[in-house]
């Protein structure tokens, strides 16, 4: 990830509760640095307090290995449905944070066990920080569930939740489904 695209707005108030709650969840500092203002020093010593480590290392996953098996796709969507229940159209327009660990929650409890690791919370914030620049869009298929697509990432041809073979013109993308309610401009979608 490039430097630019985690710099914070100047005006941003510092947020040390914030920054617990993330160091709580094991977040990566440069995540906590973004969404809380807070030095790098800070960060370390606010680990050393709460778990007497150092934070774990700042490299994020790369989205392509998020979404690029059938069992990761199911379970990037399975966050990703939480997520935007949650947020609603707030997730087009930040990262919200808090949404994302409660999303990350509510994951852990739901997803399928026996499949393969859960998204961590950082693969999460990869996840939430995509959807917003509109990168990820919704799939749905006719089982009644979407699963999710980055256009930089080939698309599987059938769904991860139940197989079903999606040809062209049978399933549809799109944005998640509230915003169809909402006046907020329409994404560019994926075809
Ligand atoms: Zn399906």
């Amino acid at each position: 990830m490039s430097a630019a695209s985690l710099q914070r707005p100047a005006a941003a108030p510092l947020d040390t509760d914030l920054a617990a709650r993330m160091i709580l969840r094991w977040f990566p500092l440069p995540i906590i640095r973004l969404h809380t203002g807070l030095s790098d020093e800070a960060i370390r010593e606010l680990y050393r307090q709460h778990h007497d480590v150092p934070p774990p290392a700042s490299a994020l996953p790369d989205v392509a290995d998020l979404l690029g098996t059938t069992a990761t796709a199911r379970q990037a969507s399975n966050f990703l449905s939480h997520y935007v229940r949650l947020t609603q159209s707030t997730a087009y327009r930040r990262v919200d944070v808090n949404a994302l660990i409660v999303s990350h929650d509510l994951h852990l409890a739901s997803r399928d066990p026996h499949t393969t690791e859960p998204t961590t919370i950082a693969a999460a914030w990869v996840l939430a920080r995509e959807l917003r620049s509109r990168a990820i869009s919704f799939v749905s298929c006719e089982c009644g569930r979407d699963h999710v697509v980055h256009k930089e990432v080939a698309a599987a041809s059938s769904c991860p939740h139940c197989g079903a073979s999606l040809a062209k013109g049978r399933s549809s993308v799109h944005d998640h489904t509230w915003r169809d309610n909402t006046a907020v401009d329409r994404a560019v979608r994926v075809s």
